[in-house]
């Protein structure tokens, strides 16, 4: 962007809400199966069909409601949003008119300190969530020239979540989108899945000199699938509509699509060429009453939120906020987390096996940690033993925990039996390291005169010695003394 402004973004999110049937019909709300499998008369839009809305869908949005502080309103009321498509067998999408059943509400998000110089949190607004469906999808087969509609998808529960325009940098509207998306996964409304599209992202973004009060003009930004397209179309659009006020020109109100092949932002369609929708009451559904019993229930279910538990781990297991957001990537991955960490007695301990050696092999295998095939115990009892240093993490991690996933019981078992079990002797240590100083009269006088670097060849030759039995940090401060005695 160019120097002397700033950036004005809020972002319009479509959570696809994981209830079991859809918005208005009995036909089931999952993905993958045969193409028009699951529909009726209602989500195709037949002649006379009526709508009848969802119980689950309206208590999933009072759990969003509640989880950011929102008013939740006791009346709200459906639309109709009228337009022409193939994917939409209706003629027009049932969503809710003025009032939405989730009015404001905010969400606090760390990290901002690297934008606004500020320290901890950030309090980005919401203007509301509204309930609305979800259309079909077109396949455009090019092959044949012809193109398919597999309505599978029409009626699917959305909540659209929208912020305030508070954001002021590319970065901090990826770390609000991140935010909102790790808190619907844990709150089990959504399953996050971007590139599947249960979580879609549209981004409004203006700029204007820095310390103006007014709003520039805005352009909507769509298909953003990905954390990493929403930081670079808003980057781009950044750059783009300054350098036109740069230059003297005004910025068009448009909505524009991202071209992640392109790296760029392609108009799609002016303000002046924009659909009057025609909205009006939707007249076979009567208003959405929630009331204060419902409000409670849904209140009393709220699982810890994850902003809440970032800091939380933060400030007991003294971890770094990225360490921290990683672990609480979903509510399965979070919990094991906690239950390595108390049951090791080591928060940092736990976290550094999860985002290392545990991540890697749930990589590998493609799999999460929900089939992850180490109960917490076992791996607890590994964690331990590299904390009190009965174990160095080396041979932890190549000899005894790839054991434990080949179905070894015990970590303390196998490190009794294979005798694994650190060197704690100082003194034994201490003799090893002067028999490889003895050994290596060049290296030892190349440190000496300053190539500082070749103690870590010392320190391997040591650690190579004591046959992966030595603690690596202790060899190195015993050799440092040597070499300073020396
Ligand atoms: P619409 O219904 O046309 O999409 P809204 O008023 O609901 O318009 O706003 C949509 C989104 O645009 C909101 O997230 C809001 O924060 C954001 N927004 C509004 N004005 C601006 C602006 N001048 N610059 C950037 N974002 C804006
Ligand atoms: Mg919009
Ligand atoms: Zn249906």
């Amino acid at each position: 962007m160019k120097p002397g402004y700033e950036a004005v973004i809020g972002l319009e999110v479509h959570v696809q809400l994981r209830t079991r049937s859809k918005m208005f019909c009995a036909c089931p709300n999952l993905t993958g199966a045969p193409p028009n499998s699951h529909t009726c008369p209602v989500c195709l839009g037949l002649p006379g069909a009526l709508p009848a809305l969802n119980a689950e869908a309206v208590r999933m949005a009072l759990t969003l409601g509640l989880a950011v502080e929102a008013a939740i309103q006791p009346r709200s009321t459906f639309f109709r949003k009228q337009y022409f498509y193939p994917d939409l067998p209706k003629g027009y999408q049932i969503t809710q008119g003025p009032v939405a059943i989730v009015e404001g509400g905010h969400l606090d998000i760390p990290g901002e300190a690297r934008v606004r110089g500020g320290e901890g949190q950030v309090r980005i607004h919401l203007e509301r969530a509204h309930l609305e469906e979800d259309a079909g999808k077109s396949h455009h087969d090019l092959e044949g020239g012809t193109s398919h509609v597999d309505l599978n998808r029409a009626g699917v529960p959305l909540l659209e979540i929208v912020s305030a325009p508070d954001l002021r940098s590319a970065q901090e509207a990826s770390d609000y989108l991140k935010a909102l998306h790790r808190l619907v996964v844990a709150l089990s409304i959504c399953d996050g899945n971007m590139e599947e599209g249960s979580f879609r992202c549209d981004a409004n973004v203006s700029v204007r000199r820095t310390g103006e009060a007014g709003y520039g003009t805005r352009v909507e930004v769509k298909n953003l699938n990905s954390f990493r397209f929403v930081r670079q179309a808003l980057d781009y659009e950044m750059a783009r509509q300054s350098a036109l006020l740069e230059q003297g020109q005004p910025v068009q109100m448009e909505t524009r699509g991202w071209d992640a092949s392109l790296g760029e932002t392609r108009g799609q369609r002016t303000k002046e060429a924009s659909m009057d929708y025609r909205y009006f009451p939707e007249p076979d559904l009567p208003a959405l009453m929630v009331e204060a019993s419902e409000i409670e229930a849904a209140r009393a279910a709220l699982p810890e939120l994850p902003e809440h538990r970032i800091r939380r781990w933060c400030e007991a297991y003294g971890l770094g906020l990225e360490e921290a957001q990683t672990l609480a990537q979903s509510p399965a991955f979070a919990a094991y987390f906690e239950a390595l960490a108390r049951l090791s007695g080591s928060g940092r301990g736990a976290a550094a096996w999860m985002l290392g050696e545990v991540s890697r092999t749930l990589n590998e295998r493609g799999i999460g940690i929900e089939a992850f095939p180490l109960p917490p115990e076992r791996l607890a009892e590994l964690v331990r033993l590299v904390e009190a240093r009965t174990l160095g993490f080396g041979t932890a991690k190549e000899v005894v925990y790839p054991a434990l996933l080949a179905g070894e019981e015990s970590a303390a078992a196998m490190v009794a039996r294979e005798g694994l079990a650190q060197v704690e002797d100082q003194a034994a240590i201490r003799a090893l390291v002067g028999q490889v100083l003895a050994a290596n009269p060049g290296p030892v006088a190349q440190i000496k005169g300053g190539k500082e670097s070749l103690k870590g060849f010392l320190v391997g030759q040591v650690l190579k010695a004591g046959q992966g039995r030595l603690d690596a940090r202790l060899v190195n401060e015993l050799l440092a003394e040597a070499l300073a005695k020396g």
